[in-house]
């Protein structure tokens, strides 16, 4: 039977219904609109709104696709990494609507289902075959992880202060573009002429695969700065934005290069996570995976951003690994939600509900 799945880490309130073989049935998407007067996500703000919307989104979903609770085999949230009291709203409401049913529940690593995503049918003409590199970019990651299997991911590198995402969003709110800024940045640099301004670049040439994003931030306020209060003109608007995106993806291009360097059995460089979309920056990923004779993949935006899509998938991945590990069918309700779940953490998953 299917699994019904729910993603409620952040600021998107999802709910989807995959067939067995990751077809999926139904899905829905809500993205909290009560956020932007504050220029970022509020947390208490966001659980609320995951407790008021979920029953009725997990009501539509099922009705989508011409199901009833009782069709269901199993049922999937994501218990972590992520905003506390979202994770608790989604893990509670999924597990106990597991119990209700006496179907296993299963608890999906946030992360983990953004770095199964390319897996999913139809998006990697062979099914994206591990290992593969991915990197994660979006408003709350930025990482690269080696991909190698199904519960086996190693986290080569990550962000040392802001995510990617962040970085979009603050500067975008610095130039005064609103939130979130990365596609109206985008499409002011555009405009601009990404060689206008000299803007820093954290970290290149590096050892190993750490970003920062900081200096990058602390340069464009300086650049910022003699104009006080005052309208800033259009063109060193869009100059700024579009030299701060080049400087941005000649640091991830570098990054991803040394990334690779630790990852030699890769043969596929996966991009994932809001930022992902971007157009600048695929095309510089797309690049140094092709001179290295690698292929280069991307799921479609909704599947990049946050979706519960991709929680039901890694569900379905989990469940066929215990299998073919000989394990019995995985059933997490002891599992409880977490702030942080490292993806090296992954074993208790796979053992037997304490229960
Ligand atoms: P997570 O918990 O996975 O980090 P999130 O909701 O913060 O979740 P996503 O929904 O994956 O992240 O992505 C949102 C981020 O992506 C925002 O920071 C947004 O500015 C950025 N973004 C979206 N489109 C673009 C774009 N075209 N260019 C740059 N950044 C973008
Ligand atoms: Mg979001
Ligand atoms: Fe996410």
């Amino acid at each position: 039977g299917p699994v019904l799945a729910i993603e409620s880490s952040c600021d998107e309130t999802a709910c989807a219904i995959l067939a067995p073989d990751g077809t999926c049935l139904a899905q829905r998407v809500v993205s909290q609109d009560g956020h932007a007067d504050f220029g970022g996500v509020v947390p208490e703000i966001a659980a609320r709104a995951h407790l008021a919307l979920l029953p009725a989104l997990v009501e539509a979903t099922l009705a989508d696709a011409g199901l009833a609770t009782t069709d269901l085999a199993f049922i999937a949230a994501s218990t972590g990494p992520g905003l506390i009291g979202g994770l608790i709203v989604g893990t509670s409401f999924a597990k106990g609507l597991a119990l209700a049913l006496n179907i296993p529940f299963v608890a999906v690593n946030h992360v983990e289902a953004h770095a199964l995503t390319a897996r999913l049918p139809g998006i990697v003409p062979d099914g994206a075959p591990f290992p593969y590199l991915l990197l994660l970019v979006s408003g709350g990651h930025c990482q690269c992880i080696a991909v190698e299997g199904v519960g086996q991911y190693r986290k080569l590198g990550g962000t040392i202060d802001d995510a990617a995402g962040e970085a979009f969003d603050k500067v975008a709110k610095m130039l005064g573009l609103g939130w979130p800024g990365g596609p109206a940045l985008e499409k002011l640099a555009q405009m601009g002429n990404p060689d206008a301004i000299a803007l820093p670049r954290p970290l290149l040439h590096r050892p190993g695969c750490d970003f920062s994003f900081s200096g990058l931030k602390t340069a464009i306020a300086q650049k910022l700065a003699p104009y006080g209060q005052a309208p800033l003109p259009h063109q060193f608007a869009a100059d700024l934005a579009a030299s701060f995106q080049q400087a941005v993806a000649d640091v991830v291009a570098d990054r991803i290069n040394h990334a690779l360097d630790m990852m030699p059995q890769a043969r596929l460089l996966v991009a994932a996570g809001g930022v992902a979309a971007n157009t600048t920056l695929r095309a510089r990923l797309e690049d140094v995976a092709h001179k290295r004779g690698l292929r280069f993949a991307a799921p479609p935006l909704r599947l990049c951003t946050d979706n519960a899509v991709m929680v039901g998938w890694a569900a379905l991945e989990t469940w066929h690994e215990s299998a073919e590990r000989g394990l019995p069918a995985p059933n997490n309700t002891t599992l409880r939600p977490r702030p942080r779940w490292p993806l090296e953490d992954m074993a208790q998953r796979f053992e037997p509900d304490q229960a």
